[in-house]
């Protein structure tokens, strides 16, 4: 595996979704990331995790662990 970090368009590139989930036990809230406005806010270079944008949890305000998930490539 590489060693440098994820960049929001290594992401993108590979056709994975970002999505957040609370740290914190009980609250249970989950939001997946718009990858193109944040590229677009951010920059394809923007290294994950990143403080930029106040990636928090939504409801509570906790922070978030992140998950990189496969999106399905359309047949
Ligand atoms: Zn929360």
């Amino acid at each position: 595996m590489a060693s440098k970090p994820w960049t929001l368009g290594a992401i993108r590139a590979m056709n994975l979704q970002l999505e957040a989930a609370c740290a914190e036990p009980g609250c249970g809230w989950s939001s997946a990331y718009d990858l193109d406005k944040m590229i677009a806010e951010f920059g394809a270079d923007c290294e994950l995790p990143t403080e930029a944008g106040g990636l928090a949890c939504g409801r509570c305000g906790a922070p978030v662990d992140f998950g990189l998930v496969a999106v399905k490539k359309r047949a």
